[in-house]
């Protein structure tokens, strides 16, 4: 079965956030105090996300990612994992992770049959990584990279979100990881969902980052996979890697948009940057399937065109990414 937005864009990944808790204070994530912490009957329970993963594969949905907040810190993930990748119709479990925990847990991970690892890491520099995330130790999350590997995955994605004077200086030490270590990387525009004053000071556009890169190297254009999300990818001759730019700020990669998501707290959203939400909790609390699946129906409907975040008069939106799952 195929789901189909208004639009006519195929709607095949669900991104399920589990927590909006996390173990490190990413500047550009969240407020340094971290986000309120919703009280525990808030938080949908195991059985719930599971019902949503289970109703919205059975609609069209092919792919999901889990995500957060750190989905690694929640307790009984992996069990919850293994039976998410028991369902039926699901071809590809992904998880972004901040890695701190992967080293620890990677093997668990790779045996409850999650596929593919994607890590968030903005830096190789120890002391430029411990302040983007206000006191993360770099050297876990690389102990982390190569447990995963080791249990079995293929090299993780790595994401980096590129700020001009914190990190942009390691665009090319990144896109070095393509070939060193065959990773495959991509560079995200940074976008503003925290309230910071002058917040554009830090912006660089994907072309530009792109830029950076080709004065050094030969790019070569890579085809899409089939759940590839809204890079675009390239390769450097040679590197087992691949690169790719997230313009989600300056591009309008909308067009091609193929997800939805649903927040740890059970909030069903059709676009990142929109204020409209569905809140699937009466769906859940008890149970109803059948409700459930017309209103995850429902959000794909009415998914914008696109979003307007680069319009002037853009109006930060009052959440963090922690709480929807990036
Ligand atoms: N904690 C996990 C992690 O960091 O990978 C998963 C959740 S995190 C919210 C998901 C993704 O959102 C990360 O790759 C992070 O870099 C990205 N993200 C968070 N805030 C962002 C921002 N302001 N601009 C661009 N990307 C952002
Ligand atoms: Fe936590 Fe991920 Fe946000 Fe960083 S980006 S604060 S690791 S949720």
């Amino acid at each position: 079965m195929q789901l189909t937005d208004s639009l006519g864009r195929t709607i095949n990944y669900l991104r399920l956030s589990v927590t909006d808790r996390c173990n490190m204070r990413c500047s550009y994530c969240m407020p340094a105090e971290g986000v309120a912490r919703k009280c525990h009957d808030d938080v949908l329970r195991y059985e719930e996300l599971h019902l949503i993963a289970e109703t919205a594969v059975g609609l069209g949905i092919e792919k999901i990612r889990i995500t957060g907040g750190e989905p690694l810190v929640r307790a009984g993930i992996v069990e919850f994992l293994s039976r998410l990748s028991n369902i039926d119709g699901l071809r590809h479990l992904a998880l972004t992770t901040n890695g701190l925990l992967l080293d620890k847990m990677a093997a668990d991970l790779y045996e409850a049959g999650v596929q593919r690892l994607n890590v968030s890491l903005d830096s190789l520099k120890s002391e430029t990584f411990a302040a983007i995330t206000r006191g993360g130790d770099l050297d876990r999350v690389l102990a982390g990279l190569d447990a995963a590997e080791k249990a079995g995955f293929p090299p993780p994605k790595i994401n980096m979100v590129v700020m001009r004077g914190v990190n942009d200086g390691e665009i090319l030490d990144f896109a070095e990881l393509t070939r060193s270590r065959g990773n495959s990387v991509r560079f995200i525009e940074y976008m503003p969902v925290i309230k910071e004053e002058g917040w554009q000071r830090y912006c660089i556009s994907g072309e530009e980052i792109l830029e950076r890169i080709a004065a050094r190297h030969t790019l070569e254009h890579v085809c899409k996979g089939a759940f590839a999300g809204p890079s675009r990818d390239f390769r450097i001759q040679g590197a087992r890697g691949t690169l790719g730019i997230i313009t989600a700020v300056s591009g309008h990669f909308c067009g091609e948009c193929n997800r939805i998501r649903v927040t740890s707290t059970g909030q069903g959203k059709g676009c990142l940057f929109s204020d409209e939400q569905v809140n699937l909790l009466p769906f859940l609390r008890p149970p109803s399937p059948a409700n459930l699946a017309r209103a995850l129906r429902g959000i794909v409907m009415a998914k914008p065109q696109g979003h307007h975040i680069t319009n002037n008069g853009y109006e930060h939106q009052n959440f963090t990414m922690a709480q929807i799952g990036g």
